[in-house]
Parts: C-alpha cells; structure tokens; sequence
C-alpha cells in the first residue's frame, strides 16, 4: 500500500497547482438552509442539493471536492439534536461526493468540535481524539480520499485531529487555520496562535499539505501577505489557501462576501505564482469563483 508520501494526490500536487473547491455553506443557503439548520443533516435529508454543488464545482474544474461535514463531530452535531446520527451523515456525505468526483478527490472535511480542550474547556485529548475518530472513521468507510482539517484555531485540537486521522488510514491529511490580522502585519488566530507555531504544530503531527482557509477579517491583499508567511513557516511542506470571497460586509442586514471573481482569479494567479500547491475558496466563493481561479491558474503555467 503506498504511503502517503507516494500517494497520487501528494505526486501531482507536485507537479502542479490543484483547484480545491469553494464555499458549501453559502450554497446550501441559496438553497434555502434556514439560519440554525444543521447544514450536515443535508446529506441525509437534501442529498440531491448536496450532490448538485458537488457536480458544479466538479464542472468548474475543481480538483478537490470536500464533503458537507464542517460541524460533523458528534459534538457539533449534537447542537441540532443530529449526534446520533453521526455515523450515517458522514459516511453519507463522502459517497455524495464520490458520486459526482469524475476523477477528483474527496477530501473528508473536518472542522473544529466545538469546544475547548482541556484546561481552557472540559474536554480531554483522549476524548477528543474519540470524537474525531468516529467522524473521520465514517468520512473514509464513505469514500473519501484524503481528510482536511479546516478553519482551527487550537493548534492543539488540530494536531489531535491529524493524528487521529493518520492512525485511522494511511492517506494524506491537509491542515488549515483561520486567522485573523493581529497588528504589524502579522496574523493570529483567534485563540492568539502565530502563523509558525500552527504550521510547525501541524506539519510534526503529520499533515502533507498545511495553510489556512476562512479568514473572515481579511482581505484580499492580507491572504497575500499571509500567503508569504505560510510558504516560509512551512519550509518544503505544500501549502494552501482557501480565501473567502472578501471579508464580509453588511448590506441592508445581509452579509456579503464582496469580491467577484475576477478579484479572486488575481489573487489566484498571485498565489500560484509565490509557489502555493493548492489553492481554493472558502465563505463567499462560488463555482463561478472557483472557474475563473482555475483558469487563471492554467493560464499562467
Ligand atoms: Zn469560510
């Protein structure tokens, strides 16, 4: 079996940029998730939905389709009253993905568990490493390819969930931040973690790829400058960014993600150029986005 060093997602994100899909929250919503649904009950009650944003960033040319399972932990899940269907919506949601993949990779889609770790919260690391077992266990029984874990802030409960992950299957395990401009030019998330100590954090517990995704406080310009420093934290792990459509804006009580896609093939463009491997979108960005990011990318190699 190979490992995950020799693994086909890990060889061509060598040989060249891949196109990690955008946004899933904001196109459930256009769908019509109300406010307060769980997002994650989806897979098994709107799988025609889900299946449909699948195939449409598949269309725009994505590489990498994540599955509908940010808030899938059991304790996350639990906030809707849908813990006890932990193991059905996750295995659902990689086989919805797999389903319409074409030839590209599922990535099982972990976010954080919705706690504290200990001493800060309640929860301790070996139950924590439960609860990210059970969720990636049934992301992989369905299918998927490789997990990412997305959007943390503790690089602790990060490091449980790359572990975790590694010692479930032997596949590659992406990791990302969200931070936030902490003065100087510098950036931090929101439990105060700089830009090295998460990337280090993540690259010891054995993630092939490392970067951040969902910076709701940043623009378009800071993902760049963010970008410089995850290349130099990172040394030769790959690197990836998955920006937001811009950082939100209140427009007669809706929230708007304002960059168009134009702004984010620039970007794109730019990122691919500073020698990031994988590049895609997170809150805002559309298949729309996510097409002109890609041909940007093509065009430039
Ligand atoms: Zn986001």
């Amino acid at each position: 079996m190979a490992g995950p060093s020799t693994h086909p997602l890990i060889e061509t994100m060598t040989q060249r940029v891949l196109l990690c899909d955008g946004g899933m929250g904001t196109q459930l919503i256009a769908r019509g998730l109300s406010p307060g649904e769980s997002a994650e009950r989806w897979n098994l009650d709107r799988p025609d939905d889900v299946r449909a944003i699948h195939r449409a960033y598949r269309a725009a040319g994505c590489d990498l389709l994540t599955t509908n399972t940010f808030q899938g932990t059991t304790t996350a899940l639990a906030q809707h009253g849908a813990a006890r269907d932990v193991d059905a919506i996750n295995r659902a949601a990689a086989s919805l993905a797999r389903e319409v993949a074409d030839g590209a990779w599922v990535l099982g889609d972990v976010g954080p568990f919705g706690g504290f770790l200990e001493p800060l919260g309640e929860t301790s690391a070996q139950e924590l490493r439960d609860i990210f077992h059970r969720q990636i266990a049934a992301l992989i029984e369905g299918g998927a390819d490789a997990i990412v874990v997305e959007t943390m802030s503790d690089h602790a409960e990060s490091r449980i969930a790359i572990q975790t992950a590694r010692q479930i299957a032997d596949l590659p395990v992406l990791a990302t931040f969200a931070f936030q401009p902490a003065g100087s030019g510098i950036y931090r998330t929101m439990m105060g973690v700089s830009v090295p100590d998460a990337i280090t954090a993540a690259i010891e517990a054995g993630a092939a790829a490392v970067g951040a995704n969902c910076g709701t406080t940043l623009g378009l310009d800071d993902y760049r400058r963010l970008a410089g420093q995850l290349l130099e934290a990172a040394g030769p792990t790959p690197v990836m960014l998955q920006p937001n459509a811009g950082s939100p804006e209140m427009v007669d009580g809706t929230l708007i993600h304002p960059a168009g896609a134009e702004e984010m093939a620039d970007l794109a463009r730019d990122l691919a150029a500073m020698g990031l491997r994988i590049i895609g979108g997170c809150c805002g960005t559309t298949p729309d986005h996510l097409r002109a990011m890609g041909q940007a990318i093509a065009a430039r190699a």
